[in-house]
């Protein structure tokens, strides 16, 4: 068998929103997009959505926005993709890394710890589609010593008059916060359309606000509209109708649009991911854990507790006890078995361009510790179940090759 690890959903219903854009002869940002925004309004309940061509093209969209530039600090978790940290020095701040909880999530003691007068936010990673503690770091950015220490640097920094919590939700289309869509419980929500993400654009992203009432969301979407088209206010799609050649540049904007003829992957997905593609994620999640409870070995990826329930993106497999080396060791032969599995992440300071800024890993224990024995298996709609069963028989097979027959106690079944 050949698994893949995370193939996009392409179905005739996605190969005929696509055609229908090229059809229209229109294949640029216009009413495709307009109507994917719409559908993520809907699934999200915010208050406004922007895509936008990458995750982090909306990160560097938004810290620009809050006027985050050159000696500012922004928090992030150690353990994530780089471009969680990179789009903050892209800005010109500093990514100040903390580490995680056990569950992945950023730990907001560490965030606590870290807060400077320079913090002007913070970027929590909703790792595999589980959302952080959103009810700690809304309450840590809003604690009144926390709001006396900040120090406005721009107009919406004055007006918000404390730190931007931001979500990188890259993995977390979908998923819930004390009943409500996770995204509601943060400032600023990023999702991404990569290719391999659960809802996908072949590239792109899409900004959702969730502002407080000082700030006019609508006004802040009609905002960034212009900033991801170069500040233009006549867009091309307006210009094509007619007479409206005119148009002025008002501010220094980017070109981060996301074009009609991607938006019809995502758009076309989206319309059966809460009744459909959702449901059957979980499924594939539920039949692992049922497969690997018995087994002593097994950590169970937490997906779901009191306030939270995740968007199952990944499957985030630990082995209890196993070093670095035999973990890569059953990658070996998970793959030699035609399963093509993952790690997420290698934490950032484990990078060279990080380690060439000064990031040690040596302070992230935990995010080492959960790097080591992770295995993400693949989990998307289209999985058979003969698919599933395999997987399962190879981890088991490869897990009692690599740790010997000794360590395989099957408890109960
Ligand atoms: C994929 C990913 C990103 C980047 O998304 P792009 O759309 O490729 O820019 C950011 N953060 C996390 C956690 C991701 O997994």
């Amino acid at each position: 068998m050949n698994i893949p690890f995370s193939p996009p959903f392409i179905d005739q219903a996605v190969i005929d929103e696509v055609v229908d854009t090229l059809q229209t002869n229109w294949i640029t940002s216009g009413p495709k997009v307009k109507a994917l925004e719409s559908e993520i309004l809907t699934l999200t309940g915010s208050e406004a959505a922007v895509c936008v061509n990458s995750w982090t093209s909306g990160a560097i969209m938004m810290l620009k926005w809050y006027g985050i530039g050159e000696g500012d600090e922004v928090i992030v978790p150690a353990y994530s993709y780089c471009a969680t940290a990179l789009c903050v020095l892209h800005c010109g701040a500093n990514p100040v890394m903390v580490d995680i909880l056990d569950d992945c999530t950023i730990d907001p003691e560490k965030v606590k710890s870290k807060i400077t007068e320079k913090t002007k936010a913070i970027i929590a990673v909703d790792i595999a589609g589980l959302p952080c503690m959103y009810n700690e770091l809304n309450a840590l950015v809003n604690d009144p010593d926390v709001k006396a220490q900040f120090v406005p640097g721009s107009g919406r920094q004055a007006l918000l008059g404390r730190i931007l919590l931001i979500a990188d939700a890259a993995h977390s289309i979908g998923s819930y916060y004390d009943d409500v869509p996770a995204a509601r419980k943060s400032d600023v929500t990023i999702f991404s359309f990569h290719a391999v993400k659960n809802i996908t654009t072949a590239e792109g992203g899409c900004i959702c606000l969730n502002l407080p009432a000082c700030f006019d969301n609508q006004e802040e979407y009609k905002f960034l509209k212009l900033f991801s088209m170069n500040g233009q206010n006549r867009d091309a799609f307006a210009k094509s109708k007619g007479a409206n050649w005119k148009y002025d540049i008002l501010f220094k904007g980017f070109k981060m649009n996301m074009p009609d003829i991607c938006a019809a992957i995502g758009l076309a997905q989206l319309r059966k991911y809460k009744n459909t593609l959702l449901p059957l994620r979980k499924i594939v999640y539920l039949k692992y854990c049922n497969s690997f409870d018995g087994y002593n070995w097994f950590i169970k990826p937490v997906m779901k507790d009191d306030h939270r329930e995740s968007s199952y993106h990944l499957f985030p497999l630990r082995i209890k006890g196993i070093t670095e080396a035999q973990r890569d060791q059953i990658i070996e032969e998970m793959v030699n078995r035609g399963v093509v599995v993952n790690v997420h992440f290698i934490p950032m300071p484990m990078l060279t361009y990080f380690k060439s800024i000064g990031y040690d890993i040596d302070n992230y224990p935990n995010s080492y510790k959960q790097y080591a024995c992770e295995i993400s298996l693949p989990i998307y709609p289209q999985l058979s179940n003969l698919e599933i069963d395999f997987i399962i028989e190879s981890v088991i097979a490869s897990v009692r090759l690599v740790v010997g027959i000794k360590e395989l106690v099957k408890v109960s079944s």
